[in-house]
C-alpha cells in the first residue's frame, strides 16, 4: 500500500510542531488543525474528497507484489513457511 504523508505547512514556511484536531465539516472537507511554534498560532487546512482523493499516492501493484515476495522470503528466512 502507497502512503504519502498531508504536507502541513504555516504561511511562515515552518512544519508544523503538532496537530492539534481533525474534523470533518458538514460540506464534506476534512479539516486539519495545526499548531505552528514560529508564529505561536493555530492553523488549519480544509481539503475536499476530491483533493484528498488527488493527494493519495497512485496505486504501486509492483510494488505491491514485490512486498509480498519480501514477506514470504522473511517469513521462509524464519522457516515459518516455505513449502
Ligand atoms: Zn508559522
Amino acid at each position: 500500500m502507497g502512503y504519502r504523508a498531508m504536507q502541513l505547512n504555516c504561511y511562515c514556511g515552518q512544519a508544523p510542531d503538532r496537530i492539534l484536531e481533525v474534523g470533518f465539516t458538514s460540506d464534506r472537507h476534512m479539516v486539519v488543525h495545526f499548531w505552528c511554534s514560529a508564529c505561536s498560532r493555530v492553523l488549519f487546512r480544509s481539503q475536499s474528497l476530491d483533493e484528498c482523493e488527488q493527494a493519495c499516492p497512485p496505486t504501486d501493484a509492483e510494488a505491491e507484489t514485490q512486498s509480498a515476495a519480501e514477506d514470504a522470503r522473511f517469513l521462509q528466512s524464519l522457516g515459518i513457511a516455505g513449502s
